[in-house]
C-alpha cells in the first residue's frame, strides 16, 4: 500500500507547462484581436458535434491533445457575443483585461465565502462602489451573484421575508392567504421563475398590462392590487422594469415608489441592463426613483461588458437582507481571529456558500479604466441604437416597431400590401439568413403580433459602420426573399 507513488495535478515540469500556457494565452489574444475578421456565428457542423459524443476518458490524452480538441471543436463555434456585430438578446462582449482577471481568480482559486482574506475586501469594495453608482446607502445589503435571474430571486426572497405578515421562513406558505407580486406583462421570465421557485405559485404573479410605450399601466396596477386585497390575498411586492428585455422600456419608477410607499409594498427594480444607464447623464432621468427602491437587481455581464457570470443584488435594508438568508451552523462559526474572522459571511446574503471570485474582474476593470470610461461606452451604445433607429426610419423598405428609449431597436422589412402573417414569415426568414450569413446576429421578438428583428446594443466593439452593414444586409435579404418578387 504505502509503496504507491503519490500523485498531483501539478505539472511534472513547470518549465514545459509555462511554455504551453504562454502559447494558450497568445492564441487567446489572437482570437480576440482577430474577432472582427471572422463571421459572427456559424452553425456547429455534424462532424464536430459528433466529436462531443465520445466515451468517458479513463486515461488522459494529455494536455496538448485536449487543447487541440478545444481549438478544433470549441473555439471556432462561439455564440458570437464577443463580435462587434452581435446584438442578440442582451449579451455582454467581455474584455481582454477581464480574461486576465478570471485567470488570476482561478490562480488563487478563491472561495469567496467571506473568510479573512483579501478577496473579501475586494468584494466589499466593489459592493460599496455599486451602491454608490446606484444611489443606495453604504449600509445597504449587497451581493454579487451569477446574473440577473439569481439577482431577482435573491431580492424577491428578501421581499417576501420582510413583508409577509407571518414568519414565512419558519412556517412556509401552507395555511396562509396567497402572497402576491406584481409586474408588467413585459417583465423578464426570470421574475416568473423566481416566484415559482419560492413556492408561491405562478398565480401569485399579478401581470399588469402595459401602455403603448410598453411601460406598466400604473392605474391598472392599483386597481388589480385593490381587487386582490378585497379577495383576501396579501400583496407584498411590485417589480418595476428599468429596461424591459423586449424594447428597453422603463417603468415610471418614481410613480411606483410613491405608490409602494403609500401601500406598504416592497419595490423591487429589475434593472438587469437598464440600471447601468444611470451612468449616462442624458438618460439618468429615465431612472429617477430607482434609488428609492427597496431592492435592485442588475448585471455586470451585460452592460458593463464583463465576462460571464456576474450580477448583483442590492437591498436598501441590510438587516432585511440578512434576515432572509442567515442560517446557523456549528462548522461555520466566525471566530475572534484566524481564517474564520472575516468581516462578513456572504452566505447571509444569498443561497450560495462556496462562491467564485467574480468581484476581481469588476474591481480590476473599474480601477484600470475608471467609471467614466464605462459611462462613455454606455452613452455610445445608446447613440448607436438611436442612429440605427433613425436609419430604419429613413429607409422606405424598413419599419420601426417600437420606441427606442435606450439601446434596443425593433424593426422589420416591409413589403407594402403583404399581410401580417406573410410579413412575419418573411422577417423570420431574413433573420435566419442574416445569422447564417455570419454578417450580424440580432435576435427576434414579437410585438403586437408582429415579428421583430431585435437589435440590443451592449457591445463596446460595435461601430457605426457595423449598423450600416446590418441594414444593407437586411434590405438585400428582404429583396431576395420577398415572395412577391
Ligand atoms: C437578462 C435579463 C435578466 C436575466 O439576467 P441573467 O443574467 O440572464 O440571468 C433579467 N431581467 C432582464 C430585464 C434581463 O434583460
Amino acid at each position: 500500500m504505502n509503496t504507491l507513488p503519490e500523485e498531483t495535478l501539478d505539472p511534472e515540469n513547470w518549465g514545459e507547462f509555462r511554455g504551453f500556457a504562454h502559447r494558450v494565452l497568445d492564441d487567446a489574444l489572437d482570437y480576440l484581436a482577430g474577432v472582427r475578421e471572422r463571421p459572427v456565428w456559424q452553425s456547429v457542423p455534424e462532424e464536430v458535434r459528433a466529436r462531443f459524443t465520445g466515451p468517458l476518458p479513463r486515461e488522459g490524452e494529455g494536455i496538448a491533445d485536449a487543447y487541440q480538441a478545444y481549438k478544433d471543436c470549441v473555439q471556432p463555434y462561439p455564440l458570437g457575443n464577443i463580435h462587434p456585430r452581435f446584438w442578440g438578446w442582451v449579451n455582454g462582449t467581455g474584455t481582454p483585461l477581464a480574461v486576465l482577471a478570471d485567470m488570476l481568480a482561478a490562480t488563487m482559486n478563491v472561495n469567496a465565502a467571506g473568510f479573512n482574506h483579501a478577496p473579501t475586501f475586494v468584494e466589499l469594495q466593489v459592493l460599496a462602489w455599486l451602491k454608490q453608482i446606484m444611489g443606495f446607502p453604504p449600509q445597504a445589503g449587497g451581493i454579487l451573484v451569477s446574473g440577473g435571474s439569481l439577482a431577482n430571486l435573491v431580492a424577491l426572497n428578501v421581499a417576501r421575508s420582510a413583508k409577509a405578515p407571518f414568519a414565512v421562513r419558519q412556517e412556509g406558505l401552507a395555511a396562509h392567504p396567497r402572497l402576491m407580486v406584481y409586474a408588467s406583462t413585459e417583465t423578464h421570465n426570470s421574475v416568473h421563475k423566481a416566484v415559482e421557485l419560492m413556492g408561491l405559485g405562478a398565480a401569485s404573479l399579478g401581470l399588469i398590462p402595459v401602455r403603448d410605450d410598453y411601460t406598466i399601466d400604473s392605474t391598472a396596477l392599483a386597481a388589480h392590487i385593490a381587487a386582490d386585497r378585497r379577495a383576501g390575498c396579501i400583496p407584498f411586492c411590485v417589480v418595476a422594469n428599468a429596461g424591459t428585455v423586449n424594447t428597453g422600456a422603463l417603468d415610471p419608477i418614481a410613480v411606483l415608489a410613491d405608490f409602494c410607499a403609500s401601500e406598504q409594498l416592497w419595490l423591487h427594480v429589475d434593472g438587469a441592463f437598464g440600471a447601468l444607464a444611470v451612468l449616462d447623464p442624458a438618460h439618468r432621468p429615465l431612472l429617477a426613483g430607482m434609488e428609492r427602491a427597496d431592492s435592485l437587481a442588475f448585471d455586470l455581464h451585460k452592460w458593463m461588458y464583463l465576462p460571464y457570470e456576474v450580477g448583483c443584488t442590492l437591498v436598501r435594508s441590510g438587516e432585511a437582507h440578512t434576515a432572509a438568508f442567515t442560517s446557523q451552523a456549528s462548522y461555520l462559526h466566525r471566530l475572534a481571529g484566524g481564517v474564520a474572522s472575516g468581516p462578513v459571511a456572504f452566505a447571509d446574503y444569498g443561497p450560495q456558500l462556496s462562491r467564485g471570485f467574480r468581484a476581481l474582474k469588476v474591481w480590476l476593470s473599474l480601477k484600470a479604466y475608471g467609471l467614466d470610461k464605462f459611462a462613455r461606452l454606455i452613452a455610445q451604445n445608446i447613440r448607436q441604437a438611436q442612429y440605427l433607429a433613425a436609419q430604419v426610419a429613413g429607409t422606405p423598405q424598413l419599419e420601426l416597431l417600437a420606441p427606442v428609449p435606450l439601446n434596443i431597436v425593433n424593426f422589420r422589412y416591409l413589403v407594402r400590401g403583404l399581410h401580417e402573417e406573410a410579413l412575419n414569415d418573411l422577417n423570420a426568414r431574413i433573420l435566419v439568413a442574416l445569422q447564417e450569413s455570419g454578417i450580424a446576429v440580432p435576435s427576434s421578438t414579437v410585438l403586437h403580433g408582429r415579428f421583430a428583428i431585435r437589435v440590443s446594443v451592449t457591445n463596446h466593439r460595435s461601430r457605426r459602420e457595423d449598423f450600416d452593414a446590418l441594414l444593407a444586409a437586411v434590405v438585400r435579404l428582404g429583396e431576395e426573399l420577398n415572395p412577391r418578387r
